[in-house]
């Protein structure tokens, strides 16, 4: 079986670049290969689906800016009945005395994207949203639009509906390993002995692309780290409640009638997770979250965990940001990999870029250079401050 372009995942990253190469114009052969068509373990899945234009760097602004215009038209892109339940609830981002520096100059970075950001003192904040306690906060940064949380699932089939008619090979199986020679790598292997030849290889593994980038003998520093998500239920709902960061790094939004939080992992010395290891880690909710959420909103203090899950970040060791196009001397092995955390709302910016440049040459609508490859060879961070 020859392909044109072999896409290694077909969740939201692999997805998206299979149709925005048809909606480029792209007509050569596709195959798009998983190997968990339930998307059981996929990060996608797992996520928290909520976008935000809170970055540090404009580049990840601008990235989760085309996906927030892609929200706001779904229904020409999608179809009529397209609905992903987009909730524009904000981001409340706080710091204390040590991290307003750091919050003023990711605002002013906001502010030079167009984003509706307002950076507001703890005493507006309190008057804003009554429930909060202000203790040990200096300041805030709450996105009045723009920014909020969806259905992640429902988004990822939305683009796997529209690929149906889109002449795609959708292959089930898992790829065992790469073959490449010289400068060029020519096919896969697939576990029922199969080869595809490949004019292209796409890495869209998610937390796996670290060891799929190794069959191809390319170092990628993404390995998949352990994220917990709880759910709890209050006495009191705040409707008007954004997706809140605190100081910690501990977040809380709400979810319909409930609340989810998560955010207590170390960022760093947080070793790879095991890949079979799903197990949410309760101890870090009651000894970790829900001490802080008991300070940040006193009403949280009497509060009724009832679910909890665990995914995998696709998280990238050098800087927390993704990779994006082509390896500088493997030509036609592209990355779309190491979104630390961001990556869902990035998807549909990235599978745009990268479908350009197959088929135009260079990044058209978001430039994409900086994410290069050619940073994780030369070792030089180029990193997103604001990894939640
Ligand atoms: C708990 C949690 C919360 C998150 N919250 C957010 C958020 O709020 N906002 C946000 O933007 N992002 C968030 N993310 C990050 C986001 O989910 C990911 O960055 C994004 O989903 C990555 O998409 P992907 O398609 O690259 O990876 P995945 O969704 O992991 O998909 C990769 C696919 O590749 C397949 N695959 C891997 N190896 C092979 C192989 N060898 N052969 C065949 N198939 C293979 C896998 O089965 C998988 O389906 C969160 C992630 C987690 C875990």
């Amino acid at each position: 079986m020859r392909y044109d372009v072999v896409i290694i995942g077909g969740a939201i990253v692999g997805s998206s670049i299979a149709y925005y190469l048809r909606e480029e114009g792209f007509s050569g052969s596709i195959a798009l290969v998983e190997r968990d068509p339930q998307f059981a373990h996929a990060a996608t899945t797992l996520s928290c689906a909520s976008i935000r234009q809170q970055f540090s760097i404009p580049e990840n602004i601008r990235l989760s800016q085309f996906t927030l215009k892609l929200f706001r038209r779904l229904k020409e892109e999608f179809g009529a009945d397209a609905d992903i339940g987009f909730r524009e609830g904000g981001y409340l981002i706080l710091a204390g005395e040590n991290g307003l520096p750091i919050l003023k100059a990711n605002h002013e970075a906001q502010m030079a994207e167009g984003a509706d950001i307002v950076l507001e003192d703890a005493e507006a904040l309190v008057r804003r949203f009554p429930w909060l306690s202000a203790e040990g906060i200096t300041a805030g940064a709450y996105g009045r639009s723009g920014e909020g949380w969806f259905d992640a699932h429902a988004m990822l089939m939305l683009f796997r509906k529209a690929l149906r008619a889109k002449n795609i090979d959708f292959i089930t199986a898992d790829v065992t390993g790469i073959e490449r020679q010289g400068d060029r790598v020519t096919g896969v292997s697939i576990d029922n002995g199969e080869r595809l030849e490949a004019g292209i290889v796409v890495n869209a593994a998610g937390p796996n692309a670290g060891k799929v980038s190794a069959m191809a003998g390319l170092a990628l520093p993404v390995e998949p780290r352990k994220r917990n998500v709880f759910i709890f239920e209050a006495r009191e709902k705040y409707d008007d409640m954004p997706l809140l960061v605190d100081p910690s790094g501990i977040y809380v939004r709400p979810e319909g009638s409930v609340y989810i939080s998560g955010g207590a992992e170390p960022e760093e010395g947080d070793g790879p997770a095991d890949p079979a290891d799903f197990e949410p880690d309760w101890p870090l909710f009651e000894e970790v979250i829900w001490p802080v959420l008991a300070i940040r909103i006193p009403a949280f203090e009497a509060i009724k965990p009832t679910r909890a899950w665990a995914g995998h970040y696709d998280y990238n060791t050098l800087d927390q940001n993704a990779v994006i196009g082509p390896h500088p001397q493997v030509k036609n092995f592209l990355f779309a990999n190491g979104f630390s955390g961001h990556g869902l709302q990035q998807a549909p910016a990235v599978g745009k870029a990268l479908a350009e440049l197959i088929v135009h040459g260079g990044y058209r609508t978001v430039d994409c250079s900086a994410f290069g490859y050619s940073r994780v060879a030369e070792g030089r961070a180029f990193r997103e401050l604001n990894v939640i």
